[in-house]
């Protein structure tokens, strides 16, 4: 999921158990908006900012807050979500529905299984010259390029021999046949507001030469949080992980 504090920045650590480092740390129950959560120690891999790891009851990794190196009263919160998708967007809202094969016809299925196309990147390989494309939680982060020639219009994700290549953005020719799959091809679908389609089709920019006034800021930072102290009920707790 991507640093709301520092943009640009991914986590790519979504395990939920229990880090190393938070081992056998003693913490306070604090209620972080509406959780109820334990915090970890700050985690040494991260130096863009100051990153605690949240813990549910069950010592089930949560979620993470993420604090300024300067202002340490400067925080987010981010949650994981059900699916990639949603954990990656943080948006509630994501459904995890059925395998893409299911919705193939016999045909294509067997052909894709015997020609070993069973991978989101293998798959959407095939799919260059029509409008289907597929869209994995990774691809989100870094958008992949199409190499198209010049010469007979071959379209491939990497460069071919023998051929004229030319990157140039993958384009999504049909809403309507974007495919948000995880690795094990589970095609998933976003709620109605997701602003995933604002990442997959970026919208124009207005030209620099258009002397109207410039558009009002739409996009607003999250205000800053106040982390409320741990309520005095709760005994502080030493974190351990369950018993296997
Ligand atoms: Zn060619």
């Amino acid at each position: 999921m991507e640093s709301e504090l520092v943009p640009g920045f991914f986590y790519k650590d979504s395990g939920r158990d229990i880090t190393e480092h938070d081992l056998d740390i003693v913490s306070d129950l604090w209620t972080i908006d509406g959780h109820e959560v334990y915090r970890g120690s700050r985690d040494p891999r991260y130096t863009h900012a100051q990153v605690y790891w949240l813990y549910s009851e069950d010592l089930d990794r949560v979620g993470l807050s993420e604090h300024s190196l300067s202002d340490q009263a400067d925080f987010r919160v981010l949650w994981f979500r059900d699916t990639d998708f949603g954990t990656f967007l943080q948006e509630d809202g994501w459904v995890r529905g059925e395998d893409i094969w299911s919705s193939l016809p016999r045909a294509v299925f067997d052909r894709f299984v015997n020609e070993g196309w069973t991978t989101p990147t293998t798959f959407l390989e095939q799919c260059l010259h029509g409008p289907a494309r597929l869209v994995w939680p990774a691809m989100l982060r870094t958008p992949p390029d199409v190499y198209v020639c010049t010469t007979c219009g071959r379209r491939s994700l990497s460069p071919k021999q023998g051929c004229q290549m030319v990157a140039e953005p993958l384009d999504f020719p049909t809403t309507e046949k974007v495919f948000f799959v995880d690795e094990d091809m589970i095609v998933h679908r976003p709620p109605p507001t997701s602003r995933v389609w604002d990442l997959l089709i970026p919208q124009p920019q207005p030209s620099p030469s258009d002397d109207s006034q410039e558009p009002p800021e739409t996009e607003q930072q999250p205000p800053a949080q106040t982390l409320p102290p741990p309520g005095p009920e709760t005994p502080p707790r030493t974190l351990e992980p369950p018993p296997q």
